[in-house]
């Protein structure tokens, strides 16, 4: 008989609402859940493909152990041991911080096991370091917001459902599901607010399918994003478009904020950035003058050049043109996780830098906060402590829902780090291709075999909202929960790893994991567990606007710093840069193209890649050329073609797309396993063999540049 239950995917962080169809303990069909009052029946492609993931025959079923070279089954709970033993031998000779944990992006998409849990369980041996994803494509909104709030601001996302004006920068919501932060149903939710007479504005080097439907699309120059939007940013204020009263009772730093724009007036930039002036003041004029709006900004502009001053200046527009903490522009979502707010007027800040005491040992990069208040070491500089000897050195890493191998910068090297390790250990859903260089694989559940809210979305969706999945399926095979191993592994340690509510020496439940995870929440698990299988929305769906701005803002003078002394100098920096005739930077005079990165429809970074239903639209990451570069270069589609940076080459599927500008080639990240033999139409190529991980990297984050890399292509 076919049971229907209801529960949200996982596939991605937008927890779209599901219902699925058993029999027999096997899960059978998967489709939209229209009682969820966040995703309304939405689903994409690769949420409708959990089926195929679920009982995929090449799931890791098993947990392995590398023995000279072989993987052989080995017992989940003799594993744990095993892993276990070796931790403590390690911690006992070179001390707990030999001992890291990775965090990729499938180990966000668990309450119990995701990165705020990691983070207790390092520090319960005195280990800080902790890397996520978040590192590699986005750490530079922490640094805007330590800079322009002066800390943790409550999380605020767009409200475009009552928006006049969109200003979207290197972002494509329809694919990404981002604009501020992740969202169900975009395409429609965008189509309806355009229907209303939202006016749009969208800044990418590519004609994505937003782009095409914007009111002005400015085309920039790969890397010039910086540039760009500091001009718009003077237009707006030279025109006097910005809100006077909000900057005078909210904003420090105008006047030099304004001095330090003045270089880049409209000739300068449009001959700079290749976007016409009257383009670009028209831009201007679309959003300020709005009556409400946001601009937001994606990976695509934080993962670019001079990403910490980009992703600032984006936030900037909000400050000046009053769209914080304001309908129709940046909203607060109270969620349901964290405890009560005061009343408006009473509010107070949390006094909490968002860079930490920790600096790597190499390149001397300082730790940043990642969600919930956990705190981790810059990921790009992972793979040099583990080869660098000395103290400190990494011996160990756990790799949770993560690819490294895929995703890190400067692949040879990441390959040699994984393999000069004491202990890897990765716990996957399949035999990824970090899988292949660890010693132990362990077979974890698939969310559908375990309970779970969507807690890395608490205060993302358009309202507070929650919702509690009970099991969809009970896992037949030797697999374990992400949060299950780093307990037990804990107590094999003897370490004292606790929760608040939960002894470190009990057997707990992930409920007792979520609500220890979550000790102060407003509105308490067994409520929300109560609570409709579809997921509750709570506050009546309203969204309460006031009380952030000023009340919140952590500086002592309770303004935005919109003139940043780091902000005022970087906008010095990117003056002063020398740029030639044909657009490149010094260290690109040889190269004759700039690639950028774009996402994929059938896949979510490094997940999706083998799912039967999604590889029929797509087995490889194409190489997007414009029309006339490819006929200038006797290109056809399909053709195999050699990208080349100045730090290695690739081959790649070429692929005309009248999207891209001249000069430009789009290839999306996470594909490509170096250790695959097949051919690379079959398994996709690997942006990250381009990337030198120590030459071009922010001297904050120490995320290496990850687009507009300079590359030459040949036949
Ligand atoms: S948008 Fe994300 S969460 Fe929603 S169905 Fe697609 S993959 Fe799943």
């Amino acid at each position: 008989m076919v049971e229907t239950k209801k529960t949200f995917c996982r596939f991605c962080h937008v927890f779209c609402g599901l219902e699925v169809d058993i029999e027999d303990n096997t899960i059978i069909a998967v489709r939209g859940d229209h009682d969820n009052p966040v995703s309304e029946g939405y689903t994409c492609p690769k949420g409708r493909a959990e089926v195929e993931r679920i009982n995929h025959p090449e799931r890791v079923r098993q947990s392995q152990k590398n023995v000279d070279g072989q993987f052989q089954p080995i017992d989940t709970s003799t594993a744990i041991d095993e892993i276990g033993d070796k931790l403590r031998q390690i911690i006992d000779e070179h001390g707990p911080e030999s001992v890291a944990v990775y965090v990729g992006c499938g180990g966000h998409r668990t309450a119990s096991g995701g990165p705020w849990y990691i983070d207790k369980w390092l520090r319960s041996f005195n280990s800080h370091r902790l890397y996520t994803s978040m590192t590699i494509d986005s750490p530079s909104l922490i640094i805007a917001y330590d800079r322009l709030y002066g800390g943790p601001l409550p999380l605020t996302v767009f409200d475009i459902d009552h928006a006049d004006s969109a200003m979207f920068v290197a972002t494509n919501p329809i694919v990404s599901h981002q604009w501020s932060m992740p969202q169900s149903n975009p395409a429609t939710r965008l189509k309806k607010a355009l229907k209303r007479g939202m006016k749009m504005v969208v800044i990418d080097p590519r004609r994505s399918d937003i782009a095409d439907k914007a009111h002005i699309h400015l085309q920039v120059k790969p890397g010039e994003d910086a540039t760009l939007l500091a001009c718009l940013l003077r237009e707006i204020i030279d025109n006097d478009w910005y809100d006077k009263d909000y900057v005078a009772n909210y904003v420090s730093g105008f006047d030099e904020l304004c001095t330090a724009l003045k270089p880049f007036d409209l000739s300068y930039t449009e001959q700079r950035t290749g976007c016409a002036a009257a383009d670009i003041t028209e831009a201007a004029r679309i959003f300020a003058t709005a009556k409400s709006g946001a601009a937001v900004s994606g990976t695509g502009l934080h993962m670019a050049r001079h990403q910490n001053l980009a992703t600032q200046l984006v936030m900037t527009f909000n400050a000046l043109c009053g769209r914080l903490d304001r309908r129709g522009g940046m909203t607060h979502i109270p969620g349901t996780l964290a405890p009560r707010l005061a009343p408006a007027g009473e509010r107070q800040p949390f006094p909490i830098s968002l860079r930490t005491e920790h600096r790597s040992r190499v390149r001397d990069i300082q730790g940043i906060v990642g969600l919930f208040g956990y705190q981790e070491m810059p990921t790009n500089t992972l793979t040099d402590e583990i080869l660098t000897a000395g103290k400190g050195q990494i011996k160990a890493l756990i790799v949770n829902g993560g690819n490294p191998a895929l995703v890190f910068s400067d692949t040879n090297t990441t390959i040699k780090a994984l393999n000069k390790l004491d202990l890897l250990v990765v716990n996957d859903l399949f035999m990824s291709a970090t899988a292949k260089h660890a010693d132990y694989v362990m077979a974890i559940k698939h969310p559908f075999e375990r309970v779970d809210i969507p807690m890395l979305a608490d205060t993302f969706t358009p309202f507070s909202f929650q919702q509690y999945s009970e099991k969809m399926v009970e896992a037949e095979d030797d697999v374990i929960e992400e949060w299950e191993f780093f307990w037990r592994a804990a107590q094999r340690m003897g370490v004292d790893f606790s929760l608040p509510g939960v002894a470190s020496d009990s057997n707990p439940s992930a409920d007792d994991i979520i609500k220890g995870l979550s000790p102060t929440a407003r509105i308490p698990l067994d409520e929300i567990k109560a609570a409709s299988p579809s997921g509750q929305a709570y506050d009546n769906k309203i969204t309460e606007v006031g009380g952030i701005i000023p009340d919140m803002i952590c500086h002592d003078d309770r303004r935005l710093a919109a003139g940043h002394p780091e902000v005022i100098s970087e906008l010095a920096e990117v003056y002063a840069e020398q740029v030639f005739d044909n657009g490149s930077y010094t260290s690109q005079q040889d190269f004759e193209f700039r690639l950028i990165t774009y996402r994929m429809r059938e896949a979510y970074c490094t997940t999706g890649q083998n799912l039967p239903s999604l590889q029929k639209k797509r087995s490889y990451n194409p190489a997007l050329i414009n029309p006339d570069d490819m006929q200038r270069l006797a290109l056809a589609d399909g053709d195999l073609i050699t990208i080349e940076s100045g730090h290695g080459k690739i081959e790649a599927i070429a692929e005309a797309n009248n999207t891209m500008g001249k000069g430009t080639v789009g290839l999306a990240h996470g594909w490509g396993d170096p250790a695959d033999d097949r051919p690379v139409r079959e398994k996709g190529s690997n942006v990250q063999y381009l990337i030198p991980r120590d030459i071009d990297y922010d001297k904050l984050t120490g995320l290496a540049q990850q687009s507009a890399i300079a590359v030459n292509i040949s036949k």
